[in-house]
């Protein structure tokens, strides 16, 4: 227990655990991540199985990563290249 959780950019309910979560960005035309969003897992969507929490489905330059990875190695960050890193991992942090 105590594990941390998140809230959801789609649907604004809580994501009780990493793995129920993903990371969605758009890596642009010029190299960089940006638009990170922290959302459920699909099958753990309120949205499922009709629909699903992911928003950037069909966005050219679309990134996605489990949100455990994160969780797991706050570091994995630096692997990249964010438009600002600390707002970034700030929203990956959770709360209690
Ligand atoms: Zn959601």
């Amino acid at each position: 227990m105590g594990e941390r959780e998140w809230i959801c950019d789609e649907c604004q309910e809580p994501i009780l655990s990493a793995e129920d979560g993903f990371v969605e960005w758009i890596r642009n035309e010029d190299g960089l991540d940006c638009d990170f969003r922290v959302v459920h897992h699909p099958p753990a969507s309120p949205y499922y199985p009709g629909g699903d929490c992911y928003r950037y489905t069909h966005v050219v330059g679309r990134r996605d990563l489990s949100l455990r990875v994160f969780a797991e190695d706050p570091k994995y960050i630096w692997h990249l290249n964010p438009q600002n890193r600390y707002t970034l991992a700030r929203k990956l942090r959770g709360r209690k």
